[in-house]
């Protein structure tokens, strides 16, 4: 249970404000996150680490000397976003590229990527390189979809010593590549985790259980069994680690390697040090040698109860890594050097908000930017007539949160669009700033996809002539394929592209027929709307639903049923501020 909090919607600020207040001498905020008191030198590689709030000290504990240079942080169990993300980059950037290390969770992975084209777009060589430690999480054969847990520490240590070192982009990604390679974790929980201000867990083990494998935000493992005592667990999770030692590790008797007992949460370092005693004897009776252990929380998720173990199989290169000193407020090793020259972070960064500046766009198409402001206000007043049934169907099979991320996206968007307007901004400009702020407020995984739909949007419709039925069509079928290639999910796999999809088609078949703007999007939309509803029957396949696929058949998707809504109403605002001019089928106000 978590006691004190104010405002749950408020906790993850409030939390860096304060760990930022409480290390003054060692980090600093910036919008999206927290970066490192002293500056890179000019031309290194920076390391930036990040993922939802609710972990520490994963991950804003892990910023500072010999660690990660900034971290981006989302909301409570919720990525950042991508604008957060860049925003973290800007403010750490010293020009010799930036090294992204997260763990593989769906929504990171999503935002990264988005973050990493953005800055990419801009001339800065981005790598990404995703931690997937966690073996309960998928087979080997398949290690590339496994979670990352503690593991990451490893890899964002390696990372970090490479970059400080002075090594370029590309040796940077290999070592932390190799890292992650040689790492292996595996937890158990024996009790799940409230958040600040829910009424009940956010999942549960029953009395008397573990679950081997579950995950830090109750994904489940591979096993439920009665509780063991400390011995049988150190047991259980050095034999199930030893059995999959790997390839690169010739010798298994004379290896060396590092631990990571990590605590959960609910779980004192008086019980890890009794599981720890056992687990050292039995590394060390296979003939192991333990370097540098740490018995810790180094991830963990509230007052959940588990612990995992981690081993990291060095090499003489990674034990170097492993064994270099590090100062940051949650991970100590050995002394670090403040060299007398190295820069306090003192002045705001430049560029701390990844702002464009608006060029203004035609007469023409500041028209349309102002239809498009009323657009967004309808689907926001369809939302929200629709909140609490958007959170139940999420709720159902995910995490509850679609209404108000929904709502809280399109908040954003109206006033960025309003503000745009007032600097003058064409409709694909106004479009892009919707895009922009929804996925920066949202959070979530439909928030950081909606943002990509509206720039896409943007995009095709431009700031200079009037947006017409062909560009409105080939900027839908645009922000499809990207909302396909980012999210990986296909047709029929009960998600919002089940909406999506045939909305782009049945749009682009009525512009080939030379059908009005509102006459295409009416026949569109109805499309849509029968396609959100068919979502009832199909079995989630990807996203937060699909562990729970069972209990959704019969409840359509909701990013599916909000999307139908926006459509709606978006249809709704073209019928009413736009007629048809048959010779230059374009959008007139
Ligand atoms: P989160 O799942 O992060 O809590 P939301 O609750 O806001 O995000 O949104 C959930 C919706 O997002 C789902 O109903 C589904 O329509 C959509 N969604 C989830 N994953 C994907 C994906 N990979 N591709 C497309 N849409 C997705
Ligand atoms: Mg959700």
């Amino acid at each position: 249970m978590i006691y004190l909090f104010n405002d749950p919607a408020q906790f993850a600020d409030e939390l860096a404000e304060g760990y930022a207040a409480a290390h003054r001498d060692k980090i600093r905020r910036v919008d999206g996150g927290v970066i490192r008191r002293h500056k890179a030198k000019p031309g290194q590689v920076v390391v930036i680490i990040g993922g939802g709030s609710g972990h520490y000290p994963a991950f804003g504990g892990f910023v500072g000397q010999g660690l990660a240079h900034g971290a981006a942080l989302g909301n409570v169990f919720a990525a950042p976003s991508a604008q957060q993300i860049c925003n973290v980059a800007h403010a750490v950037d010293a020009g010799g590229g930036i090294l992204f290390c997260y763990a593989n969770y769906a929504g990171d992975v999503l935002n990264f990527t988005q973050a990493q084209e953005r800055l990419r777009a801009r001339g800065i060589d981005v790598r990404s390189v995703v931690v997937t430690d966690d073996i309960a999480s998928a087979p080997l054969h398949e290690h590339y979809k496994r979670r990352g847990i503690a593991g990451t520490l490893a890899v964002f240590k390696a990372a970090a010593v490479a970059a400080d070192a002075g090594k370029p982009l590309d040796e940077a990604v290999r070592i932390a590549t190799a890292v992650n390679d040689r790492v292996r974790s595996l937890g158990v929980a024996f009790f799940g985790c409230t958040l600040p201000g829910a009424a009940k867990p956010l999942f549960e083990v029953a009395p008397g259980i573990m679950e081997v494998g579950m995950g830090i935000h109750g994904e489940p493992g591979l096993d439920r069994i009665k509780a063991p005592s400390a011995d049988e667990l150190a047991e259980m999770l050095v034999g199930k680690l030893l059995a999959e030692i790997p390839v690169t590790v010739n010798n298994v008797s004379g290896a060396r390697v590092g631990v990571i007992l990590n605590g959960l949460g609910a779980v004192k370092y008086e019980e890890l040090f009794v599981v720890y005693r056992k687990i050292e004897q039995l590394l060390t009776a296979r003939g192991l040698t333990i370097v540098a252990p740490v018995v810790d929380e180094m991830i963990t998720s509230f007052d959940m109860a588990g612990v995992s173990l981690t081993l990291f199989w060095l090499n003489d290169e990674l034990e170097q890594s492993w064994l270099a000193a590090a100062d940051t407020p949650a991970f100590h090793r050995g002394v670090i050097v403040y060299d007398n020259f190295a820069m306090n972070h003192d002045a705001e960064p430049k560029e701390s908000r990844d702002n464009h500046l608006i060029k203004p766009g035609s007469a023409q198409s500041q028209g349309a930017a102002t239809i498009v402001l009323a657009a967004l206000k309808a689907a926001l007043e369809a939302i929200e007539a629709q909140q609490d049934e958007l959170g139940r169907l999420d709720a159902i099979a995910g995490d509850g949160d679609h209404g108000i991320g929904m709502q809280r996206g399109l908040t954003a968007a109206v006033e960025a669009v309003g503000t745009a307007i007032a600097a003058q901004a064409g409709a694909g400009a106004a479009l892009i700033a919707a895009g922009d702020a929804w996925s920066d407020r949202a959070g979530g995984t439909s928030g950081m996809l909606w943002g990509v739909i509206l720039r896409n949007l943007g995009n095709a419709v431009g700031d200079e002539s009037k947006p017409d039925t062909a560009m409105i069509a080939t900027g839908v079928a645009t922000a499809l394929q990207a909302v396909i290639d980012l999210g990986k999910a296909q047709l029929n796999d009960k998600t919002l592209v089940d909406v999506l999809h045939p909305f782009s088609i049945a749009l682009m078949k009525s512009t080939t027929q030379g059908l009005s703007m509102a006459e295409a999007w009416t026949a569109a939309a109805e499309i849509a709307g029968q396609s959100a509803e068919a979502t009832k029957n199909l079995i989630p396949k990807i996203g937060r639903a699909r562990p729970h696929a069972d209990k959704s058949i019969g409840n359509p998707d909701p990013g599916a049923v909000s999307m139908a809504l926006i459509i709606d109403a978006v249809g709704k605002i073209i019928g009413k501020h736009c007629f048809f001019d048959a010779r230059s089928q374009d959008l007139t106000e």
